[in-house]
């Protein structure tokens, strides 16, 4: 595998039965099979004049809208994110399912923020591969520390906002997830060196 960056692909083309990559830098790149991302399209064109609009709709940490008694909740909600205190937008399962309850039981006569701690854990090329939280993508701006090692098969790195834990990526055994999460979730100011936090035998209950 060969991870190509600052470059675009251009356009694709059959030659022989082999398919080939040209990207907008010149290079040609022969390959089997391809996949590609295109991200999300939201719809909101039902509700544009109702409530405020971004890449989705607009709400607060309650997921209510700009609208009366309207509420949001999923993909298309870019909801006030009290982990990054921003507002923000996901994408997964866990989140829609997260935020329906929240909207709902709002809706029902509640006053409940949303706080959750984003995860996805993924198997590929024999390793693991979990994210959890925030990461730079969506936050470019979070301090980092990292450790990995070739020969152990394990990259970790860990992204922090105001002393606190907001973020992870762990590649290899996954372990000491949980207390990570745990630690997200309360959101507490790391006291100690945060380097520490990257050897799993400290996050032990
Ligand atoms: C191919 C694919 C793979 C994915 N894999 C994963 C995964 O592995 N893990 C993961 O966590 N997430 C995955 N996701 C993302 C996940 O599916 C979404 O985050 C989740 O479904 C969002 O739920 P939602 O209820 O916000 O929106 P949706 O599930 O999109 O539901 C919105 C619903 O509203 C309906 N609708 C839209 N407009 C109107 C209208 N005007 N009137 C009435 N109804 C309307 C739509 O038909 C749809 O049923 C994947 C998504 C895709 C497309």
């Amino acid at each position: 595998m060969e991870f190509i960056t600052s470059d675009e692909v251009q356009k694709f083309t059959r030659n022989n039965g082999r398919f080939v990559a040209e990207t907008v830098n010149g290079r040609k790149v022969d390959f089997d099979l391809l996949t590609y991302g295109v991200g999300l399209d939201y719809y909101t064109e039902p509700v544009r004049k109702e409530v405020e609009i971004k890449s989705g709709i607009v709400t607060d940490a309650k997921l209510r809208t700009s609208a009366a008694d309207a509420y949001a909740a999923g993909d298309i909600a870019v909801f006030y994110d009290l982990m990054v205190e921003r507002h923000n937008q996901m994408g997964t399962w866990d989140n829609a399912e997260a935020h329906g309850r929240v909207a709902a039981r709002n809706m029902a006569g509640a006053d409940e923020d949303f706080f959750d701690v984003p995860t996805y854990t993924t198997t590929m090329f024999g390793s693991t591969l979990a994210v959890m939280g925030v990461t730079p993508d969506v936050q470019p701006d979070l301090e980092s520390v990292r450790t990995f090692s070739f020969e152990e098969k394990f990259y970790r790195k860990l992204f922090f906002k105001d002393d606190r834990l907001v973020g992870a990526i762990m590649i290899g055994p996954p372990k000491g997830r949980k207390k990570l999460i745990e630690i997200m979730r309360s959101r507490r100011k790391i006291e100690r060196p945060k380097q520490e936090l990257l050897d799993p035998a400290n996050l032990k209950d």
